[in-house]
């Protein structure tokens, strides 16, 4: 069994690893790959800039919206879809920079109708439910049909398309598999369901094409994710890909830390993240982790350990 403290670092990495991707990809979002090679060679830096005109550092909605998934499930200690909503509610009224159409249109609806579920839409395969994966995924680690539940029943409050549910599925095992120490065939054996379900999103012929729309968002990532060998390559390949880079990084980033680990990240990204952001992923990640059912089994079985080693050094001062 993975250990409590490899949980812990992972499923870290995985929360961090999506901001950075986020603050990192949003300088060269709605850009092409020529025009980011024109203007930074190779863009590297957390530098905030891009049409948002950010701060270095700062996050864009996928960060946020994660977050308000994470607070929802802090706050009433367990899974609450109204809670979820109505934590995106808050967040849409603050005025936030940048808000997707599709999720705008989701929340409006939610706070005119009360309605938990967003219609079916043709237009809804965009990546705008994937890219708030991972706090699911931490939450959710160790139990697959709760992982399921959680991915939809989240994903739907604003995006309803078959091709946005299996892209959320198949991310939230990714980065579960990788937290539980899956190496690189496993988690390219779960592009290959969702490929064999979904042939669209077959990536072996990469497009280049880097937009919202979910299909391109995982190609993008999978391509960067299984052609690179370290974290930081992964995600400046994903980011120079322009399009919808923020999401892209994101999505990539949630996967590659989990996968490299939080000895991957690179120290100069982390230390450029927005410091607020940084230390409410840093209580956050560990909160959902702990109270996942791998991280509760885990916190079992390292107590019974511990008991188990008391009784026998008991019975061996007594003998
Ligand atoms: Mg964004």
């Amino acid at each position: 069994m993975t250990s409590r403290t490899d949980i812990e670092r992972r499923a870290l990495a995985a929360f961090l690893g999506m901001a950075i991707g986020d603050a990192l990809g949003a300088t060269t979002e709605f850009m092409t790959p020529g025009e980011i090679r024109a203007k930074f060679g190779v863009h590297r830096k957390i530098a905030g800039g891009g049409w948002l005109r950010l701060k270095a550092g700062e996050v864009t909605d996928d960060t946020q919206m994660s977050l308000c998934i994470a607070r929802a499930v802090l706050r009433c200690g367990g899974w609450n879809l109204r809670a979820v909503a109505e934590e995106f509610t808050a967040w849409l009224k603050g005025n936030p920079p940048d808000v997707g159409a599709t999720c705008r249109r989701g929340i409006r609806d939610y706070i005119l109708t009360g309605r938990l579920e967003a219609p079916f839409n043709e237009w809804d395969a965009g990546n705008g439910a994937v890219m708030r994966m991972a706090p699911v995924a931490l939450l959710t680690l160790g139990d697959e049909a709760m992982l399921g539940r959680c991915a939809l029943a989240q994903a739907r409050l604003t995006h309803n398309h078959p091709l946005s549910d299996a892209a959320c599925l198949t991310v939230g095992r990714m980065v579960q598999q990788a937290i539980l120490g899956a190496d690189r065939f496993a988690l390219h054996a779960l592009t290959r369901e969702l490929t064999a379900a979904y042939p669209t999103f077959r990536f072996n012929t990469y497009s280049g094409n880097a937009s919202a729309y979910v299909v391109d968002t995982l190609q993008t990532v999978f391509n960067y994710l299984f052609t690179t060998g370290e974290f930081e390559e992964c995600l400046i390949g994903v980011v120079n890909q322009g399009g919808d880079a923020d999401t892209t990084g994101a999505v990539a980033g949630m996967i590659a830390g989990a996968f490299y680990g939080l000895d991957a990240l690179p120290p100069r990204w982390l230390k450029r993240l927005d410091p607020a952001v940084r230390t409410e992923i840093e209580e956050t990640a560990l909160h959902l982790a702990g109270m996942s059912p791998a991280g509760r089994a885990a916190s079992a079985a390292e107590a019974s350990g511990e008991r188990r080693f008391e009784d026998s050094s008991e019975g061996s001062r007594e003998a």
